[in-house]
């Protein structure tokens, strides 16, 4: 099978290097395409990287002597997995759908468009289905699809089969972000060493908003927000990946430990698809008491799984528990990549 073209815009920053390490020898895709600013254009990325590069050990091999393009021209691939700061995302992805590419982005721009698909296969595969209005009614070639901001990735699959099996009715989540959550350089050190933020611009607005577009339901050419509330508190932390939450819910349904736990551990939506990316685990469920960690746990399911422990009774709501996600590559690179999977698979590209 020929591989399809990928290019990889924003390919400098955290998100963009994690896509291009995680492309590394994918059976599907190839890389032809590195964009970013204006400040890299023109220069090798082995050279831009040098003192940058923090995916891996060592950066791919097919990466290294790649010159970098200034975004906003039109690259020779099939697919545009984006990575773009929010600033400039917005009018850069808009274009390259409009002259025909298919675009798997990770920026905030469209995600809350009410024809651009916000998925996490998992959960809303069905969702694709908007694009086809989103071409009908742009008159786009291509198109966009998006994935969610990286805390509202992992709490939306630890919440989908509790939302399926016993109903949601509202949900408290507490954020420990970590520091790579902030792009490339970040936070500034003197800022967060010895420190927790309690402030992260626009979170708490996406965490009570996309999971309701995520967990609702696509009819007749759109979605149907799911009908809980969501109440949010986010905070930066000095780890490195892994975004920790603290989450209460209250469910429809009267129920026992066991059988969340049965629910979290059969949660299986992708099984038999095929792509590669997908885990074979969305939702780990850890028993040891002291569990999830960012430090021990975030590489679970290379990355991609949505770490859940210490479920117990809640005296307010009915059930508390914590859940962890690595934010570069559950919640970003990995979550574009699998989109892009996705795509392939429902015959979007390729
Ligand atoms: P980052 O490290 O700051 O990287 C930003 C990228 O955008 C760099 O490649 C940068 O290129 C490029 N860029 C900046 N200004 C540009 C311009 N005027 N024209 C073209 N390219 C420009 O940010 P990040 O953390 O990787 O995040 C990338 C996107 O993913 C953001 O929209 C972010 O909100 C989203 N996201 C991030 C995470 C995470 O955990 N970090 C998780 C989910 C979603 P230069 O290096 O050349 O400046």
């Amino acid at each position: 099978m020929a591989k399809i073209s990928v290019g990889v815009f924003g390919a400098t920053g955290m998100v963009g290097q994690t896509i291009v390490n995680l492309l590394d020898n994918h059976p599907w895709f190839k890389v032809t395409e590195l964009a970013a600013s204006e400040n890299s254009a023109g220069k090798i990325y082995g050279e831009v990287m040098k003192l940058r590069w923090n995916a891996s050990p060592e950066m791919p091999e097919y990466a290294r002597d790649m010159v970098v393009k200034e975004a906003g021209f039109k690259p020779d691939c099939d697919i545009v997995l984006s990575a773009l700061d929010s600033k400039v995302a917005g009018p850069i992805e808009q274009g390259l759908a409009k002259n025909g590419y298919a675009v798997s982005s990770n920026s905030k721009n469209h995600r809350m468009f009410d024809d651009v698909p916000l998925l996490i296969p998992e959960i809303n595969a069905d969702h694709v289905n908007l694009i086809k209005r989103q071409q009908r009614e742009r008159r786009w070639k291509g198109f966009i699809v998006t994935d969610p901001n990286c805390s509202a990735m992992q709490l939306c699959i630890a919440l989908k089969p509790l939302h399926d099996e016993f109903g949601l009715e509202s949900v408290m989540v507490s954020t420990m972000q970590a520091l790579s959550g902030a792009g490339y350089p970040g936070v500034p050190s003197m800022d967060i060493m010895d420190n927790v933020i309690p402030f992260i611009s626009d979170e708490e607005e996406k965490l009570q908003t996309e999971p309701l577009k995520i967990l609702g339901s696509f009819a007749k050419d759109r979605i149907m927000p799911a009908g809980f509330k969501v109440s949010a508190q986010c905070n930066r932390v000095a780890v490195r990946n892994g975004h920790l939450e603290t989450v209460n819910v209250k469910l429809s349904k009267k129920t026992s430990e066991e059988d969340i736990i049965k629910a979290f551990e059969s949660f299986k939506p992708l099984k038999g698809m095929g792509l590669p990316s997908a885990p074979e685990r969305p939702i780990v469920y850890m028993r040891n008491e002291n569990r999830p960690q960012p430090k021990l746990d975030v590489n679970a399911e290379n990355g991609m799984a949505s770490v859940v422990g210490r479920l117990r009774k809640c005296g307010i709501l009915d059930y508390k528990f914590l859940v962890l996600g690595h934010n570069l590559i559950r919640g970003a690179a990995g979550a574009a990549i699998l989109n892009a999977e996705l795509l392939k698979a429902k015959g979007y590209i390729g």
